[in-house]
């Protein structure tokens, strides 16, 4: 394989339109647009077809898959042709999630729901835990309570932090760990639930801030759980439908299977070497503005290269790194959610297992064996690893008598995805200290503007109503 010093020299030197490579077969494309867009899931797709189509621009969509929709995730077992969602699983009524919706000729339904028996036990020891879920008459209570709490701060983070207030007129209760906002407003109620809806974001609420909890379950989510807002997906129960239905917009505006491997970015234009990783092929995008909708991690930015400003507000950025697998187990119960608690969540709602954690392990229905489980982590979490931590927290439950024996039968996994590093956010000291306003200054620096979960919420509808904003800023 050639090196990129090689291949950039060459597409270089390949100023107008086609040339062979040094391997002498395929060609390296050059392609002139108004904008390119690095990431194909929901922030960068959504925002390539309005690029598109509501403001005529000649738009490049660059996606390292070989689909579009980043965490919408789908395994077709091959004996029982059952389709099992495992990424992605509903869309907020928030914003232009309707309209968008109808755009793409995607027709909205209700989630299929599938009730659960639900067992509390503690994943470490296998015990179980003997908790007690609050009345369902109290959590709605809760959740009232929560929401009125937040209400106020909705302006400052919805669809994004444009108008988040400086360093020193930041409300106390959104630097709050998350912990301590529930004993205040006596939310306590709604803890497990929101654990549940969130668990896989928000980490540990001792640390967590109310803030970032938030970016996690905001105010749509919360309306959702009060009776006061809707959650659809394609009538189809197919998540894939609506990036499949943006694939057909695009047509040939996307590169799949392909990354950036170098660029020049300057203010008034950009270069980006290309390379698909299938055919080896390369393309120079000549690009007037540039969208990232990828996270900001060190190794996404390399090619980049961030300049120092760019640089030290990504580096403040702390993530939690996100795992999901279908697995069969003859142990595990069908019908069945095991709920996984430290023993202490007997005299306390607060008492929540800390990362590295599963927070449970869910029967799909669907008439099949098969049980979903996610895997959360601080920093780095390996498939091997998070696949181990499953595997013992079943043993463990196996071994205390809270799950029968398995027999001759044992763990399968059906699949996994490792959805990487998510949850950007930062510390108290550093919101407080104006980094939120530091990343908002990225936009537009060197030609380059930001969209996605660190710049927003971890929430589709939401992202698709921060990219409006985005895009009206741009060429507003
Ligand atoms: C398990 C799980 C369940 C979820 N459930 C829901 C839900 O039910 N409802 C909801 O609204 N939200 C849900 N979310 C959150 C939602 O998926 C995210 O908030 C959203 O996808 C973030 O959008 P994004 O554009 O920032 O990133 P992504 O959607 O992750 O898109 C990034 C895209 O960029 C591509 N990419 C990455 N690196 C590169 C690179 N170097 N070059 C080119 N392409 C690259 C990726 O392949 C991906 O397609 C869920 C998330 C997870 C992990």
């Amino acid at each position: 394989m050639r090196s990129l010093s090689q291949l950039s020299a060459f597409c270089l030197a390949a100023a107008s339109l086609v040339a062979a490579n040094s391997s002498g077969g395929s060609a390296c494309r050059t392609r002139n647009v108004d904008v390119a867009v690095v990431g194909g899931g929901a922030s960068g797709a959504y925002a390539a077809v309005r690029l598109k189509e509501d403001y005529k621009k000649k738009v490049v969509l660059i996606e390292k898959e070989k689909r579009l929709g980043g965490h919408v995730a789908e395994y077709n077992d091959p004996v029982t042709g059952i389709r099992f969602e495992y990424g992605v699983s509903q869309f907020n009524d928030y914003g232009p999630a309707r309209a968008f919706f109808q755009r793409l000729g995607v027709t909205p339904g209700a989630p299929r729901r599938n009730p659960l028996t639900q067992q509390f036990v503690d994943f470490k020891s296998g015990a179980r835990v003997n908790y007690t879920a609050a009345a369902a008459a109290d959590t709605a209570a809760a959740f009232q309570k929560f929401l009125a709490a937040v209400a106020p701060f909705e302006e400052y983070i919805l669809p994004g932090y444009w108008d988040f207030p400086p360093p020193g007129r930041i409300p106390a209760d959104l630097l709050l760990p998350f912990s301590q906002f529930v004993k205040k407003y006596d939310i306590y109620a709604a803890a497990l639930t929101i654990f549940e809806v969130t668990g896989f974001g928000a980490g540990d609420w001792d640390h967590a801030l109310t803030l970032y909890l938030l970016s996690t379950f905001p105010h749509p989510m919360i309306r959702a759980f009060v009776g006061n807002g809707t959650l659809f997906v394609p009538e189809t129960q197919r998540n894939q439908d609506v990036y499949d239905a943006i694939q057909v917009h695009l047509k040939d505006e996307v590169l799949y299977n392909s990354t950036v491997e170098k660029s020049d970015r300057k203010p008034n234009g950009h270069t980006l070497w290309v390379r698909d990783s299938f055919g080896g092929g390369c393309t120079i995008i000549q690009a007037k503005k540039l969208i990232l909708a990828i996270e900001p991690t060190p190794a996404n930015m390399k090619p980049f290269e961030l300049d120092a400003k760019e640089q030290g507000v990504f580096s403040k950025f702390k993530y939690m790194v996100v795992h999901v697998g279908l697995l069969t187990h003859p142990s595990l119960p069908l019908g069945g959610s095991l709920v996984n608690l430290p023993p202490a969540a007997a005299n306390s709602y607060l008492a929540l297992p800390k990362p590295t954690l599963i927070p449970r392990f869910d029967h799909l229905g669907l008439n099949a064996t098969v049980f979903r489980s996610m895997v959360i982590g601080n920093g780095s979490l390996s498939v091997a690893q998070a696949q181990g931590q499953v595997t013992s927290s079943i043993n463990a439950l196996i071994a205390a008598g809270s799950l029968p024996s398995p027999g001759s039968g044992g763990i399968q996994f059906k699949a996994w995805s490792n959805h990487g590093y998510m949850h950007a956010h930062f510390s108290a000291d550093d919101i407080r200290k104006g980094y939120i306003q530091k990343l908002y200054g990225l936009q537009g620096h060197r030609g380059t503007w930001w969209t996605g979960g660190a710049f927003s919420m971890q929430l589709q509808a939401v992202l698709w109503a921060f990219d409006d904003v985005l895009l009206d800023r741009m060429y507003g």
